[in-house]
């Protein structure tokens, strides 16, 4: 193991207790990193109470951990300012608050575009909201190299259109979506552009000024912080053009027996009591992340994509899903062998101490389009080495051997 991959992994408890453990399933959940653990302790050890509602110093210390978290989330983000971060439980929860927050302001007859490669929690949110209020949903379609294929957004893209809601990576093939193109067109017809960001930020800070989009999702157990928090971002005159999605305590301006009013963003769209340790523990992880050299990690990333891309190219029969080439897909990679399911190579990896993902991940659409029902996964995070890639591909020989 290279020094850097082994300084890497020792970082995160769990793997540091496991040499033996290969973990490839970092899409579905990133292992935390110790600072996040050791900020949620502390937090809970010495500064729990509830936010924003205690005036005594205990409570004021838990608000100025809380926010702080919140002003460190919008760095990562690159937001214009702190109030434009939304804490949610998860990305989940953060597309859904869109779909009905933002959806709230859509009427029957405006379009939504998402893509054919949208997780389940990207798509299904505007499948309920057309059955709410109407609208049109339309598709993104997949082209032949398992990007999107964009050549029909001038015809998607009609004057109806009000958001386009795509990810801005692919939690099955890796393919990153083309931001720029996607924004240049959504802006000719005055679309905003939702980004779900689930599966890039583990992959380094974004830059949502930079990509000018409006909203962006994503999910703290994918960034090497703690699960149960997650992100929305939002432009804050959008946020404040915005009704709430849930109610409760800790929204409102005021409350009489008639009627409430609502407090200002982010409040507005926190109702009840946050997850607050959870988000001193993810502001924890978005720190050390910004201070990592990403050009090496990314360099590494793509040099361990490659090698585990060529390396199944060699596996006789098996079909690599989306992007060939490593340069233009995150290291995500996703494979099918005929007449071998997802399921069973997993849990024969499994016998040789390595994790991975295989089933429908939560893409069925996607799937269908790939002309799959299931498939394997392995993604690479920035604590995977090459002898993992190795045992990857030695792992994969066994198990085709004993499963035909
Ligand atoms: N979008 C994408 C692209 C994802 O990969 C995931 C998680 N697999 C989600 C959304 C949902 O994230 P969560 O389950 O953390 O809410």
């Amino acid at each position: 193991m290279s020094a850097t991959a082994a300084s890497l992994r020792n970082q995160f408890p769990l793997l540091a207790a496991a040499p033996d453990l290969h973990y490839l399933d970092s899409a579905a959940t990133a292992q935390i990193h110790r600072l996040a653990l050791d900020a949620m302790l502390h937090h809970e050890a010495t500064r729990r109470a509830n936010v924003l509602r205690g005036t005594y110093r205990l409570a004021e210390a838990a608000d100025l951990a809380y926010e702080q978290a919140r002003a460190i989330a919008a760095r990562f983000l690159n937001a214009g300012a702190a109030d434009e971060i939304v804490f949610t439980s998860g990305a989940t929860a953060s597309l859904n608050l869109v779909a009905h927050a933002f959806g709230n302001t859509l009427k029957a007859g405006d379009r939504v575009l998402i893509s054919v490669a949208e997780h389940h929690s990207n798509f299904v949110p505007w499948q309920m909201l057309r059955e709410r209020t109407g609208i049109e949903l339309a598709l993104i379609p997949l082209g032949a190299d398992g990007q999107l294929d964009l050549a029909g957004l001038p015809e998607l893209l009609d004057r109806n259109c009000r958001l386009v809601a795509v990810t801005h990576c692919s939690n099955v093939t890796g393919a990153m979506t083309d931001v720029a193109t996607l924004v240049a067109a959504a802006r000719r017809v005055g679309a905003r552009v939702l980004l779900d960001g689930a599966q890039a930020v583990q992959h380094g800070p974004q830059d949502v000024r930079g990509m000018d989009v409006d909203f962006y999702a994503f999910s703290g157990h994918k960034c090497f912080g703690p699960g149960g928090v997650g992100v929305l971002w939002s432009r804050g005159e959008l946020l404040a053009a915005m009704p709430p999605f849930l109610t409760g305590g800790g929204m409102i301006a005021s409350v009489t027996n008639e009627v409430a009013t609502w407090a200002e963003p982010p409040q507005r769209f926190e109702a009840g009591t946050p997850p607050i340790a959870q988000a001193v523990g993810l502001g924890a992880a978005l720190e050390w992340m910004m201070g990592l050299p990403w050009a090496r990690i990314h360099a590494t990333e793509g040099h361990l994509c490659e090698m585990l891309i060529t390396g199944l190219q060699c596996i006789p029969g098996l079909r690599l899903l989306g992007p060939q080439a490593s340069a233009q897909r995150a290291p995500i990679v996703s494979f099918d062998i005929p007449g071998l399911h997802p399921h069973d190579i997993c849990q024969v990896l499994d016998g040789h101490r390595l994790a991975l993902r295989g089933g429908h991940h939560c893409a069925q659409p996607l799937l269908a389009a790939l002309g799959v029902e299931a498939c394997t996964r392995a993604s690479i995070a920035l604590y995977t080495d090459e002898a993992e890639i190795e045992a990857l591909l030695d792992g994969l020989d066994y198990a085709v051997k004993v499963l035909t």
